[in-house]
């Protein structure tokens, strides 16, 4: 059998390891993941009430179009439904953005380190991908837009970055997207969005009447703590949602995550109550760090990147053996430091704990 030549080399995901594995592994009773920036708080727990009635209609196909959920989300963020699209978490969205813009011949411009499923998704459809090395764990613009050409259709923005946590400004990103040519496709992935408590963030939703090459992505994964369930949107204008429904499956979101997401979006009681737990949370995390003169990037998302000057994989074995299961930065492009979700106080403080033994 001949496989398509671009996947043959591709690295396979290597996904946070999952807990029952770990607990098995070790033959520890209790295990703390703070490895996926998963919600430490759950979710809504109006989500459960509202996903029951679904459980007898499970024989149906979902609505293709999640009207619903396209009616709700529009009124929410105040723009028309045509120019929202969803997807199977918002790396399908990723996929698609690939799969509907990049060919054998076009480029892509992304940062580096940056969240991998640009890169996966671009080279599966044979695409060139020039990658841009952050500057101080910040995406540098100005060198995207030095290295966009003829050839480039897509810029992907991840805005705070995974895995260094940093932030670009509205002002930054206005005098970018001014210098973008129109025909570049600028993806502004904001996958932790309203974990950001910088005033000078973007609110992006603004910039889409201005600015009709550039594509949103947020997700229900994160702050609304869906991750399991797999629903994220993009937000653009109705001609790039149409071109990614052209390459979308027609049930691509389940019924049981839209009606989720619903309940999710309703409840921004939730959403700040979070948003604020975790801001306490880098603190408790950054004042330890400091504590141990260990440097970080102060971060807008629910995850910290930090400089353990050991290699990030020895941590992360260290750290696995009393319990805690973190990210080395080593595949990620940071080969001394780990990334940590910012847990719920008393995991971080576990942590910490574990990490001052560790180190
Ligand atoms: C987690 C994450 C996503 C997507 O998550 P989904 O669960 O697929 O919605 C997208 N972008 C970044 C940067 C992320 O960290």
């Amino acid at each position: 059998m001949i496989p398509k030549k671009q996947i043959v080399d591709l690295p396979v995901y290597q996904p946070g390891k999952p807990i029952d594995e770990v607990k098995r592994e070790l033959g520890l009773e209790q295990i703390v993941k703070l490895a996926s920036n998963e919600n430490p708080f759950g979710c809504s727990p109006k989500v459960k009430e509202a996903i029951v009635p679904v459980l007898d209609q499970l024989a149906i196909y979902p609505d293709g179009g999640s009207m619903a959920l396209r009616e709700e989300l529009a009124a929410f963020l105040e723009v028309d439904g045509s120019q929202l699209v969803f997807g199977n978490g918002s790396d399908e969205l990723v996929m698609l953005t690939s799969r509907a813009y990049l060919e054998p011949g076009a480029n892509t411009v992304m940062a580096t380190p940056t969240f991998p499923v640009y890169k996966t998704t671009a080279t599966v459809e044979g695409a060139e991908v020039i990658e841009v090395p952050l500057v101080d764990g910040v995406h540098d613009l100005k060198g995207l837009l030095a290295n966009i050409n003829e050839q480039t259709r897509v810029v992907w923005v991840c805005n705070p970055n995974n895995p260094s946590g940093t932030m670009n400004s509205e002002e930054e990103i206005k005098t970018f997207l001014d210098q973008v040519p129109k025909s570049v496709l600028v993806v502004l992935d904001e996958a932790y969005y309203e974990y950001v408590t910088d005033a000078s963030y973007p609110e992006s939703l603004k910039l889409l009447p201005q600015y009709s090459n550039v594509l949103i992505l947020r997700t229900f994964s994160k702050i609304y703590g869906l991750a399991g369930l797999r629903i994220g949107y993009g937000v653009a204008s109705p001609d790039i949602v149409d071109k990614l429904n052209r390459v979308r499956e027609p049930f691509n979101t389940s019924s049981i995550a839209q009606v989720a997401a619903i309940a999710a979006m309703k409840d921004q009681e939730f959403v700040q109550s979070c948003r604020s737990l975790n801001d306490s949370g880098r603190k408790q995390l950054y004042a330890a760090f400091d504590e141990m003169g260990l440097s970080y990037y102060p971060s807008q998302g629910n995850f910290v990147l930090v400089d353990t000057k050991k290699d990030g994989n020895d941590v992360f074995q260290a750290l696995l053996q009393k319990g805690y299961i973190i990210r080395s930065g080593r595949a990620l492009g940071f080969p001394t430091w780990i990334r940590v979700t910012v847990g719920n106080e008393e995991q971080n403080s576990g942590f910490l704990a574990a990490l001052r033994e560790v180190l």
